[in-house]
């Protein structure tokens, strides 16, 4: 009976120890769903660019995600308090937002560009935004770039159609934005185009806390080989 006893004892043990060897790792993402292609959302499903790119890491190192939805001001905050452990949302990793989060190698380059009226384009330049009006989304790079614009009238924005509708009724003069959102936003209206600037590039990489090591390497790794194996520009090539 002992004997019996002990024997289950170790069964139970062994099957402890193979289930959470096998237990997937489950890692909270935050994300902000309105930056086509990189996230939005399509019958209400959060999908693009940055949600393909999480699958295909997520085969590859056998991490479960699970995606939350929120604003993006609010992304970095909840990765801080732990409400979510990592944080993909066509996000700059800017050398200010590098003093708070772990940066992953990046996996984008972008640039802002600036959305203005067809018939209002003789912006040649970032300065030529001097004295005119221009929207911006809180908390976004675009709002660091046009705030340093010595007498630009920074409007701020919660939601970038909100900033579009603005322009469009000639309450600003200009937009600046990300340019693959940026191209999204205006592909539908008649009135609105980009007025290419030169214009800094920028970096979007993934964000973790800084204690998160770990996770930042699995991720760097997986990225390497989707970059080597072909997965990441077939998941470029979908989007753009
Ligand atoms: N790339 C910009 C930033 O990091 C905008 C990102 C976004 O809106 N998702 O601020």
């Amino acid at each position: 009976m002992k004997n019996l006893v002990k024997l289950f004892s170790v069964l139970a043990v062994g099957l402890f120890i193979s289930v959470s060897a096998f237990a997937k790792q489950v890692v909270l993402v935050g994300t902000n769903a309105e930056f086509a292609p990189f996230e939005y959302l399509e019958k209400n499903e959060i999908v693009g660019f940055d949600i393909d790119l999480l699958n295909a890491i997520s085969k590859e190192t056998g991490i479960e995600f699970k995606i939350k939805d929120m604003a993006f001001d609010g992304l970095l905050p909840a990765l801080q308090t732990k409400k979510v452990d990592l944080v993909i949302a066509g996000m700059t990793a800017t050398p200010e937002r590098e003093k708070t989060v772990l940066f992953s190698k990046p996996y984008f380059t972008a640039k802002q560009v600036i959305i203005t009226k067809k018939n209002n384009n003789t912006l040649k330049s970032f300065d030529d935004l001097s004295g005119k009006k221009v929207g911006v989304m809180l908390g976004f790079t675009g709002d660091t770039v046009v705030s340093e614009i010595k007498g630009a009238k920074v409007e701020r924005f919660n939601a970038a159609y909100a900033a579009i509708m603005a322009l469009s009724q000639g309450k600003i003069d200009a937009i600046v934005l990300d340019s693959e959102p940026a191209k999204k936003y205006i592909a539908n209206s008649k009135d609105l185009i980009i007025a290419d600037v030169p214009a800094e590039e920028e970096d979007y990489a993934i964000a973790v806390r800084k204690t998160d090591k770990d996770l930042i390497e699995k991720i760097n790794t997986a990225v390497d080989s989707l970059k080597a194996n072909g997965e990441y520009d077939k998941i470029l090539k979908k989007y753009f």
